[in-house]
């Protein structure tokens, strides 16, 4: 009787909470947090193709607070790293993940950011979803969402890209989800849970990619319409490879049959990713409960259309133009379902990217491509030719040198000395400007907010002996298209927009961080910032 008599006091008290939770005019707490992180979006595409903008995509998002000078604090800028800094608030020299892969020398060879064997895949053969975030070392402003609310939110990644799923929803997800080029499904890992839900292969069943891909990939505007672009037709840009030239019309439908990963090189891999995160939203019930939930995503496609095509091509302006109505649609549709004034949207980049070298060539901009093999064979027939030893060099990779500790000891050689000569050396190779010494960063002549990048991308325990730095618009390979990774600003600017629930709209010209986007999350929402977070809240948009 005394049982039945609390259960029912318990049960007034709860109700009576629960009440005020609702009835009060303005929500305390924001029902869903939205992250979306633009591969490889540079910040002045928010201004470049302005004008074929429409009014319900970024130029919505703008009118909310508005961040315009946002830099990455650290080297290198790839995708991994960013997506870990943008959740993490922290920097690799505390949340681990230095690169998509790094060298092992445990095991003498790369390791992947989040692959890991101890877990199968999940709806496809084969490896593509044996993954984990078991190697990022701190937590996400995700993973303290679930601590704060005893687990109770739900969080939940999507992208194409399986590191940027997975790194945002961090170690407490309910689920990630990433795309798998050979099957042309949404999969999973057993990390997270024993199966796919049913309308993941609901999803997976529409055979959405072949669809898109039919349509085939041509301007949305007349071809003559895109002025912020070079001419179509150019030496700088990679092909598909059906194709002789890399113009438009991409007939794109005549690779998806064998291959539908092509949809990840076109715009609708980016509109695909939304259809799936409003399934996930409608059939996870996202934003519907009483604790705060979380959707990351992340636009993969941005980033392989830039790598492909290079930041002038109007292949790359397309493609924002249509991601510009893919992000309007998924925002009237977080009204409908979410309901406006209750979600909480910012959106950012894991990176910009450099201009093509023939591109720069032609206007007379400095830049140019070192090549790697190039560089290890040339650094390795120095060290021949001074100790009388090969192979010396265990990986050069992400502008980075690991020696060999194994042969250096063998060939009876002080690594220090070794060290000293290659860095010395390595400013002779064109296009190398510096080298220096990983392990003496703090005594390095570099302008400090400079030397501080490298400060913060190096991990004692996954990076290299010495990092060499690239001159301005150097890339690493990519003699046609382009990429990232340097700490230049035109990688290290990016775009951070923030919208909705809790957000005074503003525009803030002050130096902001990628760091700080973790430690705002943090303040709005009255949680703990992530164990490893380095950054500031940003005050101006708080309301
Ligand atoms: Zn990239």
């Amino acid at each position: 009787m005394k049982n039945i008599f609390l259960s029912l006091l318990l049960i007034m008290s709860l109700s009576a909470f629960s009440q005020n939770q609702t009835t009060s005019s303005a929500p305390t707490k924001p029902k869903l947090v939205i992250g979306i992180v633009v591969d490889q979006m540079r910040w002045d595409y928010l201004y470049r193709y302005a004008d074929k903008y429409g009014e319900t995509g970024f130029k919505r998002l703008q009118k909310g607070y508005n961040c315009e000078n946002t830099h990455i604090p650290y080297v290198p800028t790839y995708t991994a790293p960013g997506h870990a800094c943008v959740y993490t608030g922290s920097v690799p020299a505390l949340h681990g993940i230095i690169g998509n892969d790094w060298y092992s020398r445990e095991s003498r060879s790369k390791v992947y950011c989040t692959g890991d064997t101890n877990y199968k895949t999940l709806g496809t053969e084969g490896r593509a979803g044996r993954m984990s975030p078991d190697k990022m070392l701190t937590t996400t402003i995700t993973d303290e969402l679930c601590l704060a609310s005893n687990f109770h939110s739900k969080v939940i990644g999507i992208a194409l890209k399986d590191r940027a799923a997975i790194l945002p929803a961090g170690h407490a997800a309910n689920a990630a989800y990433w795309f798998d080029g050979k099957s042309g499904n949404w999969i999973s890992s057993s990390y997270y849970n024993d199966s796919l839900p049913a309308w993941v292969n609901a999803f997976n069943n529409k055979k959405l990619p072949k669809k898109y891909l039919d349509e085939n990939w041509n301007t949305l505007y007349k071809l003559s319409a895109y002025i912020e672009s070079s001419e179509d037709d150019n030496s700088y840009e990679n092909p598909y490879s059906i194709e002789s030239k890399p113009t438009f019309p991409h007939e794109v439908s005549k690779m998806s049959e064998k291959n539908p990963e092509v949809i990840t090189y076109t715009p609708w891999g980016n509109t695909l990713t939304f259809d799936f995160a409003k399934d996930a939203i409608l059939n996870e019930h996202l934003g519907a409960g009483l604790y705060t939930d979380f959707l990351t995503i992340s636009c993969s496609s941005t980033d392989l259309v830039g790598h492909q095509f290079g930041p002038n091509s109007v292949e790359v302006e397309d493609c924002y133009i249509r991601l510009d109505k893919d992000l309007g649609d998924f925002m009237s549709y977080l009204d409908k379902t979410v309901g406006a004034g209750n979600y909480i949207v910012f959106l950012t980049a894991d990176h910009g990217a450099s201009h093509a070298q023939g591109f720069n060539r032609d206007h007379h901009l400095p830049g140019g491509v070192v090549t790697n093999d190039t560089l290890w064979k040339i650094c390795n027939e120095f060290l021949k030719t001074k100790y009388g030893k090969d192979s010396l060099i265990g990986m050069l990779y992400d502008m980075q040198i690991y020696l060999d500790n194994d042969r250096l000891k063998q060939s009876s050689l002080d690594k220090d000395v070794v060290k000293k000569e290659l860095i010395s050396f390595l400013p002779t190779v064109s296009g190398v400007a510096k080298a220096i010494n990983l392990c003496e960063l703090k005594t390095t002549p570099l302008p400090q907010a400079y030397l501080d990048l490298f400060i913060n991308g190096y991990n004692q325990q996954r990076s290299g002996d010495i990092q060499f730095i690239l001159d301005p618009a150097y890339m690493e390979g990519f003699t046609k298209g382009a990429t990232h990774g340097t700490g230049y600003s035109y990688d290290t600017h990016i775009p951070l927009l923030w919208y909705g629930w809790g957000v005074k709209p503003g525009h803030d010209y002050t130096q902001t961080y990628m760091t700080d986007i973790a430690a705002t999350l943090a303040a709005l929402l009255h949680i703990q910032e992530p164990n490893g977070c380095i950054g500031k809240p940003i005050i101006g948009l708080m309301k």
